[in-house]
């Protein structure tokens, strides 16, 4: 897997396998989105429009995001769900909106039968901006503010998931203190119940010494669901776990599945309260370079969700939960591509009298930080034709003034790629625009999706003059 944490500095590390992307090939285990393809004179399209005809329309950088593919993926986890808990109570997807959110892609997520997972002000009226009624979606956070839980409790959200005590206190005294003297806040619990699974550290939220949920081995789960017991500006209506991201393997869910429903059990035998919502979270892992499995399909995740709960019920004699899952990553990020232009090449001598060659883009870190931040592999692709050369172990970095500004640590490039030349870099629609930054006073890149032919803005284009506009001297001038 390539999110392991481990710097893979060394050339004599280097997957060389691995390192071309592969051609598009319109599978759902493919690298590239599903509508992708080489045209006849070697050029990349995607939905029908040509990538090199988008970045000299729109400029580059750009992401872009193929409708048809982000569509197929969300639309295939509901029925996977519905199939697979069809003798249970049922099951809800929520599309987790931090790995990319626009009103457009939540509008394609809601008519393809998902609800919305937010998890601040920003991110709740978006999906609200989409068309989504409160009970569509779910409020997440670990601190949420006085106006968001406000936001949630006014317009109804489905649950809001509480990560300690502490904030079950502040959402308790923000339902009290309403206008209309006060309602109750439907929560649920987030527990970690200890599992441990997915990449990097950073991403891998099961484990106990992390900022995120209630853990059950220190007793504060269940401390969490006496005090909703207690308190009757609380309905306790369900409990929840996020185990990761990056994770292929079913058997995880499964572990965090038994997890959360004992201590379901527990409840019910202490307080005689059925909780009637389980929520598995997200982290259902994408290939992103060719030396990544092929992940499991919704199916595969959904099946052994659905095994757990029905042997646990089996054997508590409970009624069966209504469950719901949170996947972002796998539903957005192989629709996005990043388009860059290419600048400044340059071969650095390494030891042993080898080269790397460093191809420098239009942006960098502050359109993607992933692999700045968790070491994450990427594979690119000229896109604006094809090349006979040779293929190069090629270094593709950012524009900015930090070393680690890589964007692509090692890929296999034509050698006479130059200047000018249009390069793709797919599999970054999930937590790409959604992480960037203006880091350098950069302009964020506008998404664009493509369809049938036609490109149209999701999110407009930052400009520099929208970054100016905050500067409070300059306007002063
Ligand atoms: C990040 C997150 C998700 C989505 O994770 P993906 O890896 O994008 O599927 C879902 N639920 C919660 C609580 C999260 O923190």
């Amino acid at each position: 897997m390539s999110e392991s944490g481990e710097a893979k500095t060394s050339a004599a590390e280097v997957d060389y396998e691995h390192l071309a992307a592969p051609e598009p090939n319109g599978e759902v285990s493919g690298i590239w989105p599903l509508t992708a393809q080489r045209a006849d004179d070697g050029a990349l399209t995607i939905g029908g429009v040509s990538v090199a005809q988008i970045a000299s329309d729109f400029g580059t950088p750009v992401y872009v995001i193929d409708e048809v593919d982000f569509r197929t993926r969300a639309a295939a986890w509901k029925p996977a769900m519905d199939e697979a808990f069809a003798d249970l109570a049922g099951a809800d997807v929520y599309y987790a909106c931090k790995a990319f959110a626009s009103v457009g892609v939540c509008g394609w997520a809601l008519e393809e039968g998902l609800r919305l997972d937010a998890c601040s002000e920003g991110e709740m009226r978006t999906a609200f901006g989409a068309g989504a009624k409160g009970e569509q979606i779910g409020l997440h956070g670990n601190n949420k503010s006085r106006r968001e839980i406000e936001m949630a409790i006014d317009n109804g959200v489905a649950h809001l998931v509480v990560d300690s005590l502490a904030e079950l206190a502040h959402v308790a005294d923000v339902a009290h203190w309403g206008d209309d003297g006060g309602t109750v806040a439907k929560v649920v619990l987030r527990v970690t119940a200890g599992i441990h699974a997915g990449g990097h550290e950073a991403i891998s939220t099961g484990h106990e010494d992390q900022k995120f949920g209630l853990s059950i081995a220190s007793g504060a789960a269940w401390e969490a669901i006496c005090e909703t017991q207690r308190n009757q500006r609380l309905e306790l209506v369900g409990l929840h776990s996020h185990i990761g991201s990056q994770i292929f393997t079913p058997e995880a869910f499964s572990q965090a599945a038994r997890a959360l429903l004992d201590l379901r059990a527990r409840t019910a035998a202490e307080f005689g309260v059925v909780l009637p919502e389980i929520d598995f979270g997200g982290g259902y892992g994408v290939r992103y370079t060719a030396a990544d499995p092929v992940a499991p399909a919704p199916a595969d995740y959904a099946r052994a969700l659905a095994a757990a709960v029905r042997e646990h019920v089996e054997a508590s004699g409970l009624a069966a939960p209504r469950v719901s899952i949170e996947p972002g990553r796998s539903i957005v990020a192989p629709a996005g591509v990043t388009v860059y232009s290419v600048g400044a090449i340059k071969d650095v001598p390494l030891e042993g009298g080898k080269s790397r060659k460093y191809v420098a883009v239009d942006g960098g870190m502050s359109d993607n930080i992933r692999t700045a931040l968790y070491d994450a592999a990427y594979t690119a692709a000229l896109a604006n034709r094809e090349s006979d050369a040779p293929s190069a172990v090629t270094r593709v970095v950012g524009k900015h003034c930090e070393s680690g500004d890589i964007v692509v640590r090692d890929v296999a490039l034509p050698e006479d790629i130059a200047f000018g030349d249009i390069l793709a870099v797919p599999v970054t629609g999930a937590y790409g625009r959604s992480m960037a930054s203006n880091y350098n006073m950069l302009p964020r890149p506008g998404v664009l999706a493509v369809r049938e032919g036609k490109a149209h803005w999701l999110i407009y284009q930052e400009e520099v003059p929208d970054l100016l506009s905050l500067d409070a001297d300059y306007i002063g001038e």
